[in-house]
């Protein structure tokens, strides 16, 4: 360890003890009640100039300023040209986010550093071997559990990460602010207020938070946790439920696929679209889809098994195939086990936590005829898959089931080898990288391995490659204001790029830049993974 790198943790160090003898943030007496997504107000507030989306963490790095006393200034790094707003984040602990940051990457590549931050977290903890703040915390739900709340030391490392918290430029839309606010809904048993049950469904459940966070806050757990506390006691939306019953359904699910394809086809989605308000939008996102639904066998004699999860088999049938054809040509044998169900991924995040198990038992049951590996290719369901010990890990007949379940599941990308393919032409790509599989499953090179391995592939990074477009399972329906901020950042980003494709692993991010790109005018198609892999010349020639 170098002498540079010391004076750096001792840095570090310091600004972190600084965060923990900040007050506790009164976020109820914020000025921050932002009212409803559909709310003519809130809209003209964001119009009149409420934090941009378009601040990039490059722009947050090259504008960074210094004000007056020689403090970093982050108002300048995040390109906010409200002053009120401004004012606002000046006034917070958050405002020297991004210089805390660049000093935290010189730390995490460092093992003695890391050993070292380890050591400042656990030095804040008393004699019980709790943090203050923690100690007192009476926890009136089993959803959350007190440790994991207890790993946030309130550093605000993760803040300039966050999705939101860069559109609403708000504390209680930042994972601080919201694990805050989690910490005061279960002190009490009183339903929480309007505000707060706000500031908390207005989160993508991204986990970009997750990756920034130097003491590993589990804050995709916690907040599916706090989702199924609200549930309980002020029940949830009834679109939402709608929905969540829908892809619970296979047959429902079915018919409305069939629909959504027909409307598609026929020009509907696009009339629609222009319709003011939600259902414009929510119009602007149906797309034909791929082909017929996939259905697949289940063989007794295959080596590994295809989760094929619910909007995917019904919507994205060919990528579903492609699927199947890269195992085969890497000479596995394929079952796609028939009782499979959905995830329950969107429950999960929606708080429906009993739906959410239920359909764990139930893909649990269904992938107990082998234990060879269990392969998914939508990176939303594979990383809530891969958590199932979590999710049963309360129930006694279960839990151990549903842990050796979660350790045979792998991204498509994990395990299928680079197919040694020449495209016929060259081939801009743009990979966007889809959260759930960033964040979630810690999975960004080996996709990027697999394109680059394509003879006349040229992969094209664009900035803020993590960040979430927008989409989110059904956030994009029930917070659409947000969803389509970050969706034409996004798009920007992609279009700076100029590819001739944009590949993705996700079929949630697929629809929502999919929807970008016409908006924008813009030609590019957008395609998962596995089918690109699968045949690029097939892709490029626009087979639909
Ligand atoms: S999950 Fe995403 S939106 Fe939610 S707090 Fe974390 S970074 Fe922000
Ligand atoms: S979630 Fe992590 S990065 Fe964010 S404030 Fe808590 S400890 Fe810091």
């Amino acid at each position: 360890m170098t002498g540079e790198r010391v004076l750096e943790v001792e840095i570090h160090e310091a600004r972190l003890d600084d965060r923990l003898q900040v007050p506790a943030i009164d976020l109820q007496d914020l000025p921050h009640s932002r009212k409803r997504d559909d709310d003519a107000p809130f809209r003209s507030d964001r119009t009149a100039g409420l934090a941009r989306p378009r601040a990039t963490r490059h722009e947050g790095r090259s504008r960074l300023v210094r004000d007056a006393d020689g403090r970093d200034d982050i108002r300048g790094g995040l390109g906010y040209d409200d002053d009120a707003r401004c004012a606002l984040l000046a006034q917070g602990p958050e405002r020297r986010v991004v210089r805390i940051r660049e000093e935290r990457r010189g730390i995490v590549d460092d093992s003695v550093g890391r050993n070292d931050l380890a050591q400042s977290r656990s030095d804040a903890r008393g004699a019980d071997g709790h943090r203050p703040y923690a100690r007192d915390i009476a926890v009136s739900s089993t959803h959350v559990r007190p440790d994991d709340l207890a790993t946030c030391i309130s550093c605000g490392l993760c803040l300039n990460d966050c999705p939101t918290y860069r559109v609403l430029g708000d504390e209680a839309d930042s994972p601080r602010g919201r694990i805050q606010l989690i910490r005061t809904v279960l002190e009490s048993p009183a339903a929480p207020s309007e505000t707060t049950v706000e500031h908390l469904e207005a989160c993508l459940v991204c986990r970009a938070c997750e990756t920034a966070c130097p003491s590993l806050v589990p804050f995709g757990r916690i907040m599916e946790g706090a989702r199924e506390v609200l549930r309980e006691r002020e029940g949830g939306g009834r679109a939402a439920r709608t929905m969540l019953d829908t892809v619970a359904r296979p047959r429902r699910l079915a018919i409305v696929a069939r629909l959504a394809d027909i409307g598609a086809r026929l020009g509907l989605a696009r009339l629609a679209a222009r319709l003011p308000g939600r259902l414009g939008w929510a119009a602007s996102l149906a797309a034909p889809a791929e082909g017929p639904p996939f259905r697949g066998v289940d063989r007794d004699d295959a080596d590994v098994s295809i989760f094929a999860g619910c909007i995917m088999r019904e919507a994205f049938g060919e990528t579903e195939r492609a699927t199947v054809r890269l195992l085969e040509r890497d000479g596995h044998v394929v079952s796609v086990p028939e009782e499979q169900t959905c995830c329950g991924a969107l429950h999960a995040h929606a708080g429906d936590g009993e739906r959410a198990r239920e359909l764990a038992r139930y893909n649990v049951d269904a992938f107990s005829g082998s234990d060879g590996k269990v392969v998914v290719n939508a990176a939303g369901c594979g990383a809530h898959l891969k958590a199932y010990g979590d999710v049963l890990a309360a129930d006694p007949l279960w839990a151990e089931r549903a842990k050796g379940f979660a350790a045979r599941v792998r991204d498509v990308s994990e395990i299928v080898n680079p197919v040694p393919a020449r495209a016929r032409r060259a081939i801009r790509v743009v990979y966007q990288d889809a959260c759930h599989l960033a964040h979630g499953q810690r999975i960004r090179a080996q996709p990027r391995a697999l394109l680059r391995a394509i003879d006349g592939v040229m992969l094209v990074e664009i900035e803020d490659p993590e960040r979430c477009c927008g989409s989110a399972g059904i956030y994009n329906l029930t917070h659409p204001e947000i969803s389509r901020e970050l969706q034409q950042d996004k798009v920007r980003k992609i279009l700076e790029a100029s590819p001739d494709v944009v590949v993705s692993a996700n079929p949630g991010c697929m629809l929502q830049i999919a929807a970008g790109m016409r908006a924008a005018g813009s030609s590019p198609r957008v395609v998962h993974l596995a089918r690109f892999l699968d045949d690029p010349d097939l892709v490029m020639a626009g087979d639909p």
